[in-house]
C-alpha cells in the first residue's frame, strides 16, 4: 500500500523541477524571480519557498521583481495617457544588468483572464507598447539565450475561478494545482527520469524534422488551409534542449511539449483559424481568423476580443508576420480537452503559431547573427511575440521537400512522422 502524497510534498517536487530541470540553477549563480500579473498574496508563499530552495542549491543572490495585479489594474485605470506611456528605465536596467551577468530568470506566469475587463483597450495598448519598447533589449537577450530563463506557473485564486467557475474557490485551486502537477509530470514515480524520457521524444522529433529538411508545411483543418515556407537553413528546436551562452542546458518552458521553428517571413499563404481562446494581457480573444499573402497578414478577425487582436497585429510592421511555428501532438498530458486560459499551458496542449518576433536560434548560427543577418535569412523581427493556438484533433500537417515529395507529420492532431 502506498500513501497518497501530500500537497506540500508534490509542491516541493514541482519547485525542484522548476529550479533543477527548468533553470538548471548553478552554484554561485544569481536568480531573478519575476512575480508578476497575479495578486501578491497568491504569489508570495511560493516565491518564499523558491528562494529558500534556490539558496539551498547554492544561489549567490535571489532577487524578486514583485508586482501585484490589483495595483496594476489601479494604475491602468488612474494614470494619465502620458504617464501610461512612460516606463522608468531603472525598472529595466537591473534586468539588463542581471542578464549580462548570466543570472537565471524565472517568470511565474499566472494571469487572471478577466483582470483587465472594463479597462479601455486603447489605454492597455499604450501601456503594453511602452513596456515592450522599454524591454526590447531584455527580450532580445532572452530570445538569443544569453542567460538561462524559464516560464513556469502557480495556481492563483483569480485564475482558478476562471477555469473552474462552478467549483468553490478552495476546490478550484486544488483542481488547478492538480492540473499543473499532472502536466509537469510531478505525479510520476521518478519525475526527473520521466522528463528525460519525454525530452528524448521531443529530440527525436527535432532530429526527424531537421533531417527531412522540409521546404513547406501544409496545414488542413476546419477553417484552416495554410502553406508555410521554412527559411532553408532552418533549425528545429525542441522545447527542452536550450543551452545558454554560458553553456548551461535549460528548459525554457515548463510544461513543454513543442518542437518549433521560424517560418520564412515572406512565405506564408492562406487562412488559419484558432482553436483555443487566447488570454492576452488580461483580455480573452476567441475565434481568431487570419489570412496571409506572401507572409503578411492581409485580413484578420475574431469572434471575441477583436480589439486585443488588433493591438497585437498593429504593434509594428513585424507584427503583421509570423515568427514561430510549433508542433504539438494532441495526446500530450497538458491537453485535457479544456483550455486553461494560460498560454504557457494551452500552447503546450496545441500546435501554435506566433505573431511577431522569431527566435534567432531557429536558423543555423542565428544566435550570433545581427538583426540584419537574421532578416536576410528570412527571420521576422517585431517587438511582439504572441502565440495563438491552432491545433485540434482535426488538424493534418504535411511536410513538403524541395523536390515536392510530401510526408504526413500530424494526422488528426497526432504525431505520425517517424
Ligand atoms: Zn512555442
Ligand atoms: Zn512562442
Amino acid at each position: 500500500m502506498t500513501a497518497a502524497r501530500s500537497f506540500d510534498d508534490r509542491l516541493d517536487t514541482y519547485l525542484d523541477i522548476l529550479l533543477k530541470l527548468g533553470l538548471n540553477l548553478q552554484p554561485d549563480q544569481a536568480l531573478l524571480i519575476d512575480a508578476g500579473i497575479a495578486d501578491i498574496e497568491d504569489m508570495a508563499p511560493v516565491v518564499r519557498l523558491l528562494a529558500r530552495k534556490a539558496y539551498t542549491l547554492g544561489a549567490r543572490h535571489v532577487f524578486v521583481d514583485w508586482s501585484d495585479a490589483q495595483l496594476e489594474r489601479t494604475r491602468l485605470l488612474a494614470e494619465s495617457e502620458g504617464a501610461l506611456s512612460e516606463v522608468p528605465m531603472w525598472q529595466i536596467h537591473w534586468l539588463e544588468e542581471l542578464g549580462e551577468q548570466g543570472a537565471a530568470f524565472l517568470s511565474l506566469y499566472a494571469p487572471d483572464p478577466h483582470l483587465n475587463d472594463g479597462i479601455d483597450p486603447a489605454r492597455l495598448t499604450i501601456s503594453q507598447r511602452a513596456r515592450m519598447q522599454a524591454g526590447a533589449k531584455v527580450a532580445a537577450a532572452a530570445a538569443a539565450l544569453r542567460h538561462p530563463w524559464l516560464v513556469g506557473s502557480l495556481a492563483t485564486r483569480a485564475w482558478a475561478r476562471s477555469v473552474y467557475p462552478d467549483k468553490p474557490e478552495a476546490e478550484a485551486i486544488t483542481a488547478l494545482w492538480d492540473y499543473i502537477f499532472m502536466s509537469t509530470r510531478v505525479n510520476e514515480p521518478d519525475p526527473l527520469a520521466a522528463w528525460r524520457t519525454h525530452l528524448d521524444t521531443l529530440n527525436k522529433r527535432v532530429t526527424y524534422l531537421n533531417a527531412a529538411n522540409f521546404r513547406y508545411l501544409h496545414y488542413h483543418a476546419p477553417g484552416t488551409d495554410l502553406q508555410l515556407q521554412l527559411p532553408g537553413l532552418q533549425e528545429w528546436v525542441g522545447g527542452g534542449n536550450s543551452v545558454s551562452a554560458q553553456g548551461i542546458p535549460f528548459v525554457p518552458n515548463l510544461p513543454t511539449e513543442e518542437v518549433f521553428c521560424a517560418p520564412y517571413r515572406a512565405g506564408v499563404d492562406g487562412v488559419v483559424t484558432s482553436t483555443l481562446p487566447l488570454n492576452y494581457n488580461g483580455q480573452l480573444v476567441e475565434g481568431i481568423r487570419i489570412r496571409f499573402e506572401n507572409g503578411r497578414i492581409v485580413e484578420y478577425g475574431a469572434t471575441k476580443g477583436r480589439e486585443a487582436l488588433e493591438e497585437i497585429i498593429e504593434t509594428d510592421e513585424g507584427s503583421h508576420y509570423l515568427g514561430e511555428v510549433a508542433l504539438v501532438t494532441v495526446d500530450s498530458p497538458v491537453n485535457t480537452g479544456t483550455p486553461v486560459l494560460n498560454t504557457l499551458f494551452d500552447e503546450n496542449a496545441s500546435c501554435h503559431l506566433a505573431i511577431g518576433r522569431a527566435y534567432p536560434i531557429n536558423v543555423h548560427g542565428g544566435a550570433s547573427m545581427s538583426q540584419e543577418e537574421l532578416a536576410a535569412h528570412g527571420l521576422n523581427y517585431s517587438l511582439a511575440h504572441v502565440d495563438f493556438m491552432v491545433g485540434s484533433d482535426q488538424l493534418d500537417i504535411d511536410g513538403e521537400t524541395a523536390s515536392g515529395a510530401r510526408q504526413p507529420i500530424l494526422r488528426g492532431g497526432k504525431w505520425v512522422a517517424q
